[in-house]
């Protein structure tokens, strides 16, 4: 038979925990599936509910047949008992609506309503919770109730890369399950296999840098993101020599001109910061590998060139909180690259 399981890459560890506990009959109520953005948690989740609405894959078994009436159904996203729910499009918060019902309807709708219902094709109603910690403090009360007294014939399964951002009581009501990032080879099969690009060394240099994220890779193969390093990486060539008023205009003009609102700009921007945060790793990896070409080693040494780098990146990583806490992107980039280049003059704070 083949399974649709197929598609999963990794994550045997977890698919073997979940094995026993089908085989045993000791699945719990409520899971959190916890682990990085992009490798595979909400796919996993699905298929573990596939596997036990399959009809061709016995009960205490974790696999599906990907052919039946029930896997064809869930693939077609229209099994009637299954409910998947999760941020909608540009939002940062999952509505009230989706978990408890709008106002008019509250309790009567809304996942905590529907899995409260008896079944209707299967033996389960399984509901997944995507970016479960971004849940109001209204939903997480309402799901709260959920799991203070499931129904018997319930799984909830909550998918997060923030695991500790979710109300202690909802965490300790649930097993949580973690997740680890893809290695770099099933990085590379899946960018292959789903073609989101058809040169191997393209997966292979992206899946080098992705940390094992795929929606990391899907954003480094957007060609507009790969312009914006390039930009960047142009404008740091010569760190000692930043050009702080050249650097950020080019920068910010390059994030506007690929961003169609400000909310595309803020999430551009981060990646923006990101590969700040790579370019400076690197530049640490060479100081420490005695690369003595390297102008930081020239000027300051290894360790107080080290400090440097470590008190650049805290810098940069105090830019990515402004964006979060939504400062312009233009002043925030403009005092960013100012300090960074202040801060390459006078060398570490340690030093000071
Ligand atoms: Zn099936």
């Amino acid at each position: 038979m083949d399974s649709a399981w197929d598609k999963l890459k990794g994550h045997q560890e977890q698919r073997d925990l979940f094995s026993r506990s089908l085989a045993n009959r000791r699945l719990s109520h409520a899971y959190v599936l916890a682990g990085q953005d992009g490798i595979g948690k909400s796919r996993f989740g699905r298929l573990l509910a596939q596997s036990l609405f399959c009809r061709n894959s016995p009960p205490e078994s974790l696999d599906a047949c990907g052919e039946c009436r029930a896997c064809r159904s869930f693939d077609a996203g229209s099994w009637p008992d299954y409910i998947e729910v999760g941020l909608p499009p540009g939002k940062n918060e999952i509505p009230i609506a989706a978990i408890a019902g709008s106002a008019e309807k509250r309790g009567r709708e809304g996942l905590c309503f529907e899995l409260s219902m008896t079944p209707q094709a299967s033996e389960r109603r399984i509901a997944i919770i995507n970016d479960a910690h971004r849940m109001n403090a209204e939903g997480a009360n309402a799901l709260l109730k959920t799991l203070e007294e499931p129904p018997a014939q319930a799984l909830i399964l909550l998918i997060s890369d923030s695991p500790d951002s979710l109300l202690p009581t909802i965490r300790s009501r649930c097993q949580v399950v973690r997740f680890f990032p893809l290695s770099t080879e099933d990085t590379i099969q899946i960018l292959l296999n789903e073609e989101m690009t058809d040169s191997e060394q393209e997966a292979r240099t992206v899946a080098e840098v992705c940390n094992g994220s795929i929606t990391s890779a899907q954003q480094l193969l957007n060609p507009e993101l790969r312009e914006l390093r390039n930009t960047l990486e142009r404008g740091l060539i010569k760190l000692e020599k930043l050009n702080p008023i050249e650097t950020s205009r080019e920068i910010t003009n390059a994030i506007e001109k690929m961003s169609s609102g400000t909310d595309e700009q803020r999430q551009n921007t981060q990646w923006m910061l990101r590969f700040l945060g790579d370019l400076l790793n690197q530049q640490l990896r060479k100081l420490t590998q005695g690369d003595l070409a390297d102008p930081l080693h020239k000027r300051f040494g290894v360790r107080s060139g080290a400090d440097l780098v470590a008190d650049l990146l805290d810098r940069v990583l105090t830019a990515s909180f402004q964006i979060d806490a939504n400062s312009p992107v233009k002043l925030v980039l403009e005092t960013l690259f100012d300090d960074l280049a202040r801060m390459m003059r006078i060398g570490p704070t340690s030093a000071r």
